[in-house]
């Protein structure tokens, strides 16, 4: 995707007023809007010519949006944001566990679906560079070197233990996704392990270090119930 070219967006939905509602939102902002209205659909236009990134409804008439994100992560990271009318965390965390990118419960702010869009769509673009083990990444006032295993904030050196920096580098790898609790304990403390205490243990000592007032966070935000987001905007 560049800058003259406008981003696609698979919009997967079976109720046709939802469709219609955010087909036009999104023309309007320039983006080209593909539709499918159950998961058979999804599946081909993701196996065509796939967009950019997707928004999914979780309940569609021949599937469950849960099941098609952990398919289409078997073989893509295109990014998907969950568009949800359950709004219970339980499906949220499911969803995300899945490898869905961001969740919303509608009803949502236009603004707000918007917002989350252009996250999704520039952390996509970013990924590219952060697969390489060798970028540096610079997300707001954080730096990390990989190499170096350096990390600065505001320019600012900051010494973390090998766990903390393995914690962070995952939360910036991930910049603007919601990371549920059960992601970070598998990537960060490997398969197996469940001790969300741990890792609430290593985040208050991460957030002491990188946080100029840890008890308001700017950078490492809780997602309450569900996990943590680093802050890419
Ligand atoms: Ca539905």
């Amino acid at each position: 995707m560049t800058n003259t070219t406008p981003a696609r967006i698979l919009l997967v939905e079976d109720e046709i007023q939802m469709r219609r509602f955010l087909r036009t939102a999104l023309n309007a902002r320039d983006f080209d809007v593909i539709e499918a209205s159950n998961a058979r659909e999804a599946r081909l236009a993701v196996t065509g010519r796939p967009p950019d990134l997707i928004l999914l409804d979780l309940g569609l008439p021949d599937g469950d949006g849960i099941d098609f994100t952990r398919e289409l992560r078997s073989w893509s990271q295109l990014p998907v944001i969950v568009l949800s009318a359950r709004g219970r965390e339980d499906d949220k965390v499911m969803a995300l566990d899945a490898g869905a990118d961001d969740y919303l419960t509608k009803p949502f702010g236009l603004n707000e679906l918007l917002a989350r869009i252009r996250v999704a769509l520039r952390h996509a673009a970013r990924s590219h560079a952060r697969d390489n083990p060798e970028t540096i990444l610079h997300i707001g006032p954080l730096q990390l070197d990989p190499v170096r295993r350096e990390v600065r904030i505001d320019d600012q050196p900051v010494t973390l233990t090998p766990l903390e920096y393995r914690l962070l580098w995952y939360l910036a790898k991930n910049a603007g996704r919601v990371l549920t609790h059960q992601l970070i304990l598998r990537h960060v403390w490997g398969p197996g392990t469940s001790q969300t205490h741990t890792l609430r243990v290593c985040m208050a000592q991460l957030r002491h270090k990188i946080e100029s007032d840890p008890a308001h966070p700017r950078i490492l935000m809780t997602e309450m119930g569900v996990g943590y987001r680093l802050r890419d905007d």
